[in-house]
């Protein structure tokens, strides 16, 4: 399939690199391709950044019919703009439109659009440290239609944002707080796709956590209510001990890539990983015990977060003395050095645009 390329009349002023925020900018062009069962995924254009028309009855509006991924573009020192892991955001992006009953797309061909797409756009990669493009796939069902049954029509878009640090606090420890009054994904649900009704489900508990203070909810299993599960915008990770433990995928976490490259840089470091379930009864067993070592998240938008407080009904556990952890700076600064690239990428992850 060809990519037509039609470009902008007027281009948009460049925002200032060091003043970002996240997800407020948008760029001059976007990626637009459209499904329907007759000709498949089709008329695949990169076309000026617009508003999409939509019927009122449009599907995805009032059933949630969508998927989405997130990933970045980084600026290098010389000159180059490279993606990391993209193939894994397509994979995960396919993997969650067979949940959600979507039609998937072709990957390759989908890497090949973002690249295109990249190209157009090179200008908006900011240069500033700790800055980068935003990458936002998604797509949604467009049927014009109330009946619940999958749409027969879609759209898949992608945009971009230039970003600076997705935490107000920046690369410092935020604080977390678990629920146990709501849950976020159960067994056999969507929990594993990104998917948007997920999001939804979480602004609730969301916004009491913050009206406690508190930066994000840390989710506890949908089922008993015992086993950790993840942020909702971010995996977890604990260092007990020697052991940097992190939940096991079950099928109402999210897989996420910045997961993965913990646990395959963990591993290849020597460090004694594990994927397992974890309770909140033995994080603060050993919290109590001196063996809690640290708390960070890990997620494409922070890429590490240190936790320097995790709160559970009565029980408000400091940890590292407000300061961030050895290994969360370990695992922060080896990944954004190769995502930036700064350093070796020994296990192949990066894909120049
Ligand atoms: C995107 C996301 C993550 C993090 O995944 P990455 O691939 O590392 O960005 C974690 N949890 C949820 C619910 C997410 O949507």
């Amino acid at each position: 399939m060809d990519i037509t390329i039609t470009k902008a009349a007027s281009l948009k002023p460049k925002p200032d690199d060091h003043h970002l925020g996240f997800g407020t900018h948008f760029t001059d062009h976007m990626f637009n391709m459209d499904y329907n069962p007759d000709l498949g995924w089709h008329q695949a254009r990169i076309e000026a950044y617009t508003p999409i028309a939509m019927d009122p009855a449009t599907m995805v509006l009032h059933y949630g019919q969508g998927v989405f991924e997130g990933l970045k573009a980084y600026h290098t020192a010389s000159g180059g703009i490279q993606l990391f892991r993209p193939r894994e955001n397509m994979k995960r992006l396919n993997k969650s439109c067979r949940l959600l009953c979507i039609p998937t797309f072709d990957e390759a061909f989908m890497m090949e659009a973002l690249k295109a797409l990249l190209q157009v756009e090179c200008d908006w990669v900011p240069t500033a440290p700790e800055t980068s493009l935003y990458i936002r796939p998604t797509i949604l069902a467009m049927d014009p239609y109330l009946g619940v049954r999958a749409s027969h029509t879609y759209r898949l878009f992608v945009i971009l944002s230039p970003v600076g640090a997705y935490y107000a606090e920046g690369f410092n420890p935020i604080k977390i707080m678990v629920t146990k009054e709501h849950v976020r994904a159960v067994r056999g649900g969507v929990g594993e796709a990104k998917t948007l009704g997920n999001y939804a489900a979480s602004l609730l508990a969301g916004d009491k956590a913050q009206r406690a203070g508190y930066t994000q909810v840390l989710w506890l299993d949908g089922v008993e209510q015992k086993y950790i599960e993840e942020v909702g915008s971010m995996n977890i990770f604990f260092m007990i001990g020697d052991e940097l433990i992190t939940p096991a995928l079950n099928g109402s976490i999210l897989p996420g890539i910045t997961r993965d490259s913990v646990l395959a840089l963990g591993k290849q470091w020597g460090l004694k990983v594990s994927e397992r379930d974890i309770t909140i009864d033995e994080v603060i067993a050993a919290h109590a015990s001196g063996a809690l070592q640290e708390i960070f998240g890990s997620g494409t938008a922070a890429v590490i977060s240190p936790v320097g407080e995790l709160r559970f009904e009565e029980n408000v556990l400091e940890i590292g003395g407000g300061r961030v952890g050895p290994m969360a700076q370990k695992f922060f600064d080896a990944i954004t050095a190769i995502q930036y690239g700064q350093a070796e990428d020994p296990l192949g992850w990066i894909v120049q645009v």
